[in-house]
């Protein structure tokens, strides 16, 4: 496998870095032929808004967190992108929030979900995996796309679908589930569907939701309440677009020819 051997003073060192994991994961046969599209078009939207952390995402994941810690049955949802870029980071967030983990795949195949599992048993040789031999679908989606774990999506009030499919955000919302998404593309349908939408990176907003459900989880059950209902995804998905639209203007105003630094 290719090493990776772009020095750390290169100005894009971390795209390119994660660019590798995702070549990485296509040859060890955890992404689908997709899957780098899908990154591509992550990454399109991260330089709008500035790769970083952006205040009504942090607020999101605040929301999420609480509603993660509030839910009877939580489940983290894990994909090829997911475990190209995040695997430790998903487990860490999922321990954190004594969630489970599933492997759920919009290409499903026995051969990427054996891939997947491998990789994140790197990380955790004893983690406990759903999603293996699925037995449940989930209703209005197809054989192969609507495959859920009776253990897992099928039985949680409280799922988070990253780098997810719309049709399959919605069709997982028409089942009455609690939806938390994260997605860097605002517009998408997934971002339009979730009830609550992290428009970031996951590379920051796991290691973020991480450190927020280990300070949160001593939080009373009132104030966990009182953030989720405070909260309005509708208000959070304006103030990105808002956010990138200014963002947009003040780059204009003072010039972007010939400037390392945005
Ligand atoms: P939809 O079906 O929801 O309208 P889509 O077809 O663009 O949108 P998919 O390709 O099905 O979406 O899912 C991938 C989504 O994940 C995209 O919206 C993409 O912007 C987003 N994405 C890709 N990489 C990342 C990342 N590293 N962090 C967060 N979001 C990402
Ligand atoms: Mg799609």
């Amino acid at each position: 496998m290719g090493e990776f051997r772009v020095p750390k003073s290169h100005p894009r060192y971390w795209s390119l870095y994660y660019r590798h994991k995702i070549e990485e994961a296509m040859e060890k046969g955890i992404l689908a032929k997709a899957g780098p599209i899908a990154h591509g078009r992550g990454e399109a939207f991260d330089y709008l808004i500035g790769e970083k952390t952006i205040e009504p995402a942090e607020r999101a994941m605040r929301a999420a967190v609480a509603k993660l810690l509030l839910a009877k049955h939580p489940v983290l949802s894990v994909n090829g992108n997911v475990a190209a870029l995040v695997p430790k980071e998903t487990i860490e967030l999922a321990k954190a929030l004594n969630s489970k983990l599933e492997i759920n795949l919009f290409y499903r195949t026995e051969e990427r979900v054996r891939a997947i599992e491998e990789e994140l048993r790197k990380y955790d040789p004893d983690i406990e995996l759903l999603g293996i031999n699925p037995t449940r679908r989930i209703p209005g989606l197809e054989h192969e796309r609507g495959k859920v774990d009776e253990e897992g999506i099928w039985k949680a009030d409280v799922v988070v679908v990253p780098l997810e499919d719309g049709d399959r955000t919605e069709a997982l919302v028409a089942m009455g589930k609690f939806v938390i998404t994260i997605d860097l593309n605002p517009l998408s349908r997934s971002a339009r569907m979730a009830d609550i939408t992290v428009v970031d990176n996951i590379i920051r907003a796991y290691p973020r939701m991480t450190e927020l459900a280990r300070e949160m989880k001593d939080h009373s059950r009132e104030e966990l309440l009182k953030i989720v209902e405070g909260y309005d995804n509708g208000k959070t998905l304006g103030d990105v677009l808002t956010h990138m639209k200014n963002r947009l203007e003040e780059l204009a105003k003072e010039g972007i020819w010939r400037r390392a630094e945005l």
